[in-house]
């Protein structure tokens, strides 16, 4: 996530995954941010292919890992297969936030841009 104003990085991944970054609810649901160093508005162009490997991996993962449930509920009893998928959510989630803050491609917004009909 480099700014494409200042070259520095934008936000942090903390702060991307635990503050509205700057800037308000509705806008932080469509991907825009402020860049922590200049305070510019930016908006995610595109992602790097690298999320499309880390989802692919998870893919790969889970399917693994329903294989393994059933085992892991005979052996260790329900409770354990909660407490086993609840980690694993957890850190799907974790991954998955972190490949979105590395890989996304930003670009500024432009709100006084005339809009090109
Ligand atoms: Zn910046």
């Amino acid at each position: 996530m480099i700014c494409p104003s200042c070259n520095q990085i934008a936000s942090s991944w903390q702060r991307n995954a635990f503050s509205l970054q700057g800037v308000t609810f509705l806008q932080s649901i469509k991907g825009q941010l402020k860049c922590q160093y200049c305070g510019v508005l930016l908006r995610p162009v595109k992602y790097g292919r690298q999320l499309w490997f880390v989802f692919f991996a998870f893919v790969v993962f889970m399917a693994l890992i329903m294989l393994f449930s059933d085992r892991f509920y005979r052996a260790f009893g329900l409770v354990a297969v909660g407490i086993y998928w609840v980690i694993l959510v957890v850190m799907v989630c974790f991954v998955f936030v972190y490949a979105m803050w590395k890989y996304t491609v930003l670009e500024k917004v432009d709100d006084e841009a005339p809009k090109t009909p």
